[in-house]
């Protein structure tokens, strides 16, 4: 994967979160570790699936409101730089919707529905047959934002690549209905072939899925089972503590493959403590599993240590004042990119009957 585009520019990632609640560790090991590392080498786009949050939460605008000024500190709080990346607020963004309709119609509803990501969703959620018709459209959506962006990488979490696909496969098949392309054409070539999109790749994160502390399912912020990036040294100790592995005493050889060993590759970052560890444990040699807790609340605390410290200034009602700021001014160069592809795309559509400019006060 080049950092370049074929014409010398940078290439461009786009990600984003739902604001259905505060990022968790997961966030950081499966997407945000990447965006960090490779906002100096992309041109970043960071979004904010406000939108896609209605999908479960439409009687919740308050919390949508809060989990979106938050999600943006955690963001800064991670070492994502402003100055550096585009935050895109994806209801500001006349743009996506537009887009989400074109892209719908290149898309089969059998396909759409056939995602497996939106069906462990529908389980994980407990909404059965009672979601809203807006629920599998989310799936859509989020081809539409990330394919306004023309991005060439996408840093998800492994559950996400499942929605991939599709954009990508939608992403073809415009190129090939609307820009000429051949069907044959190589994913990478699509654009020097005159394609508009280039077709996108998903790039998983050091942990691909990381377990939630109920050592059942995927941590996640809105199944109450997520160490936040927000919590302090007791919270982490006490909900390691309560990470079920199954193991009854400390000289019982115990299982490395378990959650709590999950943790340990994760956050431990010295693989001959990672191996010392391991051989013990899975020896039984008089190594407890409070123990092992305690040692990888200590890691997960010392991440968020310099997480807190950039926090600082965007703590309170003042903090939430500087988050509204930074929006408005990154709505604005969000929307120009943004314009300038939906208007490429219209005229691939033979629907360029002029051009608009959108003032966003
Ligand atoms: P929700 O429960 O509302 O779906 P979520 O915790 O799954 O929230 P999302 O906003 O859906 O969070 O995901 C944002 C990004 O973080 C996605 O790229 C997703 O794949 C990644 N991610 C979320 N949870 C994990 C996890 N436990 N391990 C690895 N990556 C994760
Ligand atoms: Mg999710």
């Amino acid at each position: 994967m080049s950092e370049k585009t074929a014409n010398g520019s940078r290439a461009r990632i786009l990600t984003g979160d739902t604001p259905t609640g505060q990022l968790h560790l997961g966030h950081w090991v499966g997407s945000l570790e990447n965006r960090v590392a490779l906002q100096d080498q992309y041109e970043c786009f960071f979004l904010i699936a406000n939108m896609h949050a209605f999908t479960t939460r439409a009687d919740k605008p308050d919390e949508i409101r809060r989990s979106t000024i938050d999600i943006i500190k955690d963001w800064i709080a991670c070492g994502i730089d402003p100055e550096k990346s585009t935050f895109v607020l994806q209801t500001e963004i006349p743009g996506i919707a537009e887009l989400s309709w074109y892209l719908a119609m290149l898309l089969p509803f059998n396909r759409v529905m056939r995602n497996p990501t939106l069906k462990s969703e529908l389980d994980a959620k407990g909404l059965g047959d009672n979601y809203s018709f807006g629920f599998p459209m989310y799936s859509v959506g989020q081809c539409a934002d990330i394919l306004l962006f023309r991005p060439e990488l996408v840093p998800v979490g492994e559950d996400q690549l499942a929605h991939i696909e599709p954009c990508r496969e939608v992403a073809r098949r415009f190129n090939q209905m609307y820009c000429g392309v051949d069907s044959h054409t190589e994913d990478e070539d699509y654009v020097s072939a005159g394609g508009l999109f280039p077709i996108p790749e998903g790039k998983v994160g050091r942990v691909a899925r990381l377990i939630g502390t109920d050592g059942k399912h995927k941590m996640s912020k809105s199944l109450n089972n997520a160490i936040f990036l927000t919590d302090t040294f007791k919270q982490i100790k006490k909900k390691m503590g309560g990470l079920y592995t199954g193991r009854v005493a400390m000289d019982e050889p115990g299982d490395i493959h378990n959650a709590l060993f999950d943790y340990v590759r994760a956050f431990i970052r010295d693989d001959e403590r990672i191996k010392e560890l391991e051989e013990a444990y899975s020896k039984g040699d008089n190594i407890g599993d409070g123990h092992v807790k305690v040692e990888v609340a200590e890691h997960i605390d010392k991440l968020l240590e310099p997480m807190r410290e950039r926090r600082v200034p965007y703590e309170g009602k003042e903090g939430d004042k500087k988050v509204l700021e930074l929006l408005r001014a990154h709505t604005e160069q969000a929307n120009n990119a943004a314009e300038e592809t939906l208007y490429l795309a219209k005229q691939a559509m033979k629907l360029d009957f002029g051009k608009r400019s959108l003032v966003f006060a």
